[in-house]
């Protein structure tokens, strides 16, 4: 069964550090300033550093593995971003369009893209047949990230 890569547990660990000294001077400051601390919309009380869910997702989303995929699947609208057709949520899956194999961040929701479950399988595979055919062993660093077929996805 096709599934989100896992993410490596010492880069959540690390990112979820951030969250306590990071995270929190971020909130304090965007409830001193009474602003939403994602989108910077102005807010009425100090109350809560966030406008909206959707912003409270997303700005939870830079720290958090299940804010990033919350996040993703709401902007996305609950749509595969692959054939375009409405799922219900345990329908879908969170893909990192650039691999944390190949370097790709694990939580930066530009990175994440809702796939149904059928979409998420093909691009697994193809990602799998593109090891085979580059001889199988890990991906080559000088490629840097973002050049993994994304043409397949994105095409022009
Ligand atoms: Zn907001
Ligand atoms: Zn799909």
């Amino acid at each position: 069964m096709a599934s989100v890569p896992p993410q490596r547990p010492e880069r959540i660990l690390r990112d979820s550090a951030r969250w306590f000294s990071e995270g929190a001077a971020l909130k304090r400051a965007a409830r001193r300033d009474r602003r939403c601390v994602a989108c910077s919309e102005a807010l009425e009380s100090r109350r809560t550093p966030y406008c909206s869910r959707l912003c409270q997702w997303r700005f939870q989303a830079g720290y958090f593995w299940d804010a990033a995929r919350t996040y993703a699947i709401h902007r996305d609208r609950f749509t595969c971003r692959a054939c375009a057709r409405r799922f219900r949520v345990g329908q879908l899956e969170v893909d990192h369009i650039v691999e944390i194999a190949r370097g790709g961040a694990p939580l930066d929701p530009a990175n994440l893209q809702t796939l149904c479950r059928g979409c998420h399988r093909s691009k697994t595979r193809a990602f799998l047949r593109g090891r085979a055919r580059r001889g199988g062993g890990a991906a080559p660093r000088s490629e840097g990230p973002g050049t993994f077929d994304l043409a397949d996805w994105f095409p022009a």
